[in-house]
């Protein structure tokens, strides 16, 4: 039976794992959260996954790749290397692949980090499996419903049609965490147990974006220190939850969805 072996999320859960800054924090004790994410082709991708984190907990974003212009013109407060993310400076968790499009090697250099990685999008085609795999530092991978069915080599329909069966297979092959995204939000831990489900979001939500966006911001809560389990879970609550504040039943962007994170994070407090 399905229904037993899934954990809805409630919002009082939410609300204790949202980080507080306290008194005597700082900005590297609130974490810092590296993006790996865009190209010349996608420089949007970059700008949403940042906006995500900037929202999301962290004391600061780091943003490594070659969308730096476009990031820093909408977000100046983001600290823009042009290293590579082995050179990067302090970074306390990954995102890595919205809008990468065929950078592989920054992708592997991004795994090799001793920190919590967040893979999307692009990153998902592009990590090798065995290199997932061998990461001793907690991994989650964030596939809407198309990219977790090229990872099992199945039809998106299959997918669709077994999608607990789907997001507990791909975590015991990866040995890492999966937020299976969708109408509803599943998230499966490496090592079994119930699968967290999240139904805050809408589907206004289905737009593209928003799924950099909610890369973003669950990275940002994996630097501020939440399990990736936890981060993953809390991320999908509070970005469903700003889908629904920013759409209020019409039409909106992913951006909007972004901007409306603060009051979905106060309404969960
Ligand atoms: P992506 O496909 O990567 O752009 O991510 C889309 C985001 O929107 C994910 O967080 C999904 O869970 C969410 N989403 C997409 N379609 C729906 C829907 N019909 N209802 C609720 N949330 C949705
Ligand atoms: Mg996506």
């Amino acid at each position: 039976d399905d229904a037993a072996e899934l954990e809805a999320l409630q919002h009082a859960d939410v609300a204790r794992l949202l980080p507080v800054p306290g008194v005597e924090s700082d900005k590297y004790r609130r974490g810092v959260v590296g993006v790996a994410a865009g190209s010349a082709r996608y420089p949007g991708a970059a700008v949403l996954a940042v906006s995500g984190a900037l929202r999301g907990g962290a004391g600061a974003v780091r943003y490594v790749g070659p969308a730096g212009d476009a990031v820093i013109a909408r977000f100046p407060e983001t600290l823009v290397s042009d290293l590579g993310p082995k050179r990067a400076g302090r970074v306390q968790a990954w995102v890595v692949g919205p809008g990468a499009g065929d950078d592989a090697a920054t992708v592997a250099e991004v795994l090799a980090a001793q920190v919590p990685v967040l893979i999307d999008a692009d990153g998902l085609r592009l990590a090798d499996a065995g290199a997932v795999r061998a990461r001793t530092a907690p991994t989650l991978m964030t596939p809407h419903a198309g990219e977790a069915a090229a990872l099992l080599g199945v039809s998106r329909e299959e997918v669709e049609g077994a999608r607990l069966a789907s997001v507990r297979e791909l975590a015991g092959r990866y040995g890492a965490a999966v937020l299976l995204k969708g109408s509803t939000t599943l998230v499966a831990g490496p090592g079994g147990g119930p699968v967290r489900v999240n139904a805050t979001g809408t589907s206004w939500l289905a737009t593209a974006g928003s799924g950099d966006v909610l890369s973003g911001l669950v990275g940002s809560l994996l630097a501020a220190g939440l399990s990736v389990v936890d981060a993953g879970s809390a991320g999908a609550y509070v970005h469903g939850l700003a889908g629904r504040f920013a759409a209020e039943g019409a039409p909106v962007g992913a951006h909007d969805v972004a901007d409306a994170v603060p009051g979905a994070w106060r309404d969960v407090r």
